[in-house]
């Protein structure tokens, strides 16, 4: 009745405080909003009576549209009891997550078929310390950004937690390599058990190291310097050591000799020289 009314009468022009006396029942304000009541009973999931918020208040014409459904106390919450109604997280919502998942990752790997590929890897606890009781590894392809793979690990799997990273990264790597992509560079942490793994198992891959988390270690080392008063001339240096590491790089561009002569250029410029002897680098990037 409400939205017939809105619909024949005439939006009012409101200029004084008279007119809006005279309209007091239909301000500009209301107008609005009816007409985002009438948008919301022309809308047709009205009609399915969603899930009340309180199910006890209006429960009569939501247990109508939904049969089996019963109130359950004391937390008052719906509850379905019908062996033919599904329960919607384990027969609805995990299956089409999972299937959705796996048809997004075929295309993915179809995407990689065929390249040489650079993943960059890394394990993810769920607490810091020897006390975390799982935890994830996922592998991205640096080209593209694309994840395609990941595992989740479960302490126990293994004998202690420490253990999880290597294990989730061995299970993602073999699940690549699988699903027959070529995996050219391996880029990971200084994990020793990785490391290792590297060494023996996957000698076939390059193996590097992130300079995000060098970056990390090495600023950790500088600020372990004792005695304090050492620390406090060097901490000043920090940000521009990080930054250096990250130009080493880039310049290098996989030259290891030019990428530690660079590094090492780094203690003749803190000292104010800015040419030196080198066999590649032999003087700092900057103006001088
Ligand atoms: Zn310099």
């Amino acid at each position: 009745m409400v939205d017939v009314g809105v619909q024949t009468l005439p939006q009012p022009q409101l200029q004084t405080d008279t007119d809006f006396g005279q309209h007091n029942h239909l301000t500009q304000h209301s107008l609005v909003r009816l007409r985002k009541t009438r948008m919301h009973l022309m809308h047709p999931r009205l009609h399915q009576h969603p899930a009340p918020r309180n199910p006890t208040a209006i429960s009569p014409m939501y247990q109508a549209t939904n049969p089996g459904t019963q109130i359950s106390h004391p937390l008052q919450t719906p509850r379905n009891t019908s062996p033919q109604n599904p329960s919607l997280q384990k027969d609805i919502a995990i299956p089409a997550i999972d299937r959705y998942y796996t048809m997004q990752r075929d295309v993915i790997l179809q995407q990689l078929h065929g390249k040489q590929l650079i993943l960059g890897g890394d394990g993810r606890c769920d607490s810091p310390g020897f006390s975390a009781k799982y935890c994830t590894y996922t592998f991205m392809d640096s080209a593209t950004g694309v994840i395609p793979d990941f595992s989740l690990v479960q302490v126990s799997e293994t004998t202690s937690s420490n253990k999880m990273e290597l294990i989730g990264f061995q299970r993602s790597l073999a699940s690549i390599e699988a699903a027959d992509l070529t995996v050219g560079v391996v880029v990971t942490d200084r994990h020793v058990q990785i490391r290792k793994a590297m060494a023996t198992d996957h000698s076939d891959k390059k193996h590097q190291f992130d300079v995000w988390h060098l970056s990390k270690s090495i600023k950790k080392k500088i600020l372990a310097i004792k005695p304090k008063k050492l620390l406090n001339e060097v901490k000043p240096w920090i940000p521009s050591i990080c930054n250096h590491i990250w130009y080493c790089s880039r310049q290098a561009d996989g030259d290891s000799d030019k990428l530690e002569e660079t590094w090492r250029s780094l203690l003749c410029h803190i000292s104010n020289r800015h040419t030196f002897p080198g066999k590649i680098v032999t003087q700092c990037g900057h103006f001088h």
